[in-house]
């Protein structure tokens, strides 16, 4: 989700230096993970609760994707937005005109795409490039009429994850 429409969600906002953490707490079920992640970033007796810059970007991204409720989402900053680009048999990711990571996908009998493979460059980790070329094919499946099937593990964890936003692109 983007900033805007995780605060049109009710999240509040906490920001950090390049990165802006987003926290639900309608949709918090205090099993902990976030604390036993870092109490010095989460740290629920604390005002704020959140500091999003008391641990580099990359290992308070981490730390939220071990949310299981989605109460905690990131939305990391960039000086150059990551671009992904659609090709004919993969997804791709620059950044500066540098490639940062790839998925690629078999259309099968143009009825369904199948994802076989993500895999994102060691430099780029932290930076979420995964998770945006799964969305951007998500929308590229919707536009063409498609549905996908992410045999590949990172994308059927995506998909897992995001099952709401998700469902109506996804292969029974
Ligand atoms: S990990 Fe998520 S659901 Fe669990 S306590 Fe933290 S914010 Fe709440």
């Amino acid at each position: 989700m983007t900033e805007q429409q995780l605060l049109n969600a009710g999240y509040r906002k906490y920001s950090g230096e390049k990165i802006d953490v987003f926290y639900s707490k309608d949709l918090c079920e205090h099993v902990g993970n976030c604390v036993k992640g870092s109490i010095d970033v989460f740290n629920p007796k604390r005002k704020p609760w959140v500091l999003a810059d008391a641990k580099s970007a990359d290992e308070v991204a981490r730390i939220i994707d071990t949310c299981p409720t989605k109460a905690l989402q990131y939305v990391l900053k960039e000086e150059t937005p990551v671009e992904i680009t659609i090709e004919e048999k993969r997804v791709v990711a620059t950044k500066d005109g540098e490639e940062l990571g790839e998925m690629t996908f078999v259309n099968s009998n143009d009825k369904f795409y199948i994802i076989d493979h993500t895999g994102v460059y060691d430099a780029a980790r932290g930076l979420g490039v995964g998770k945006k070329m799964v969305q951007a094919f998500v929308e590229h499946a919707r536009t063409n009429n498609m549905k996908v099937l992410p045999l590949c593990p990172f994308a059927k964890a995506e998909f897992e994850k995001n099952h709401e936003s998700y469902a109506d692109v996804l292969h029974s």
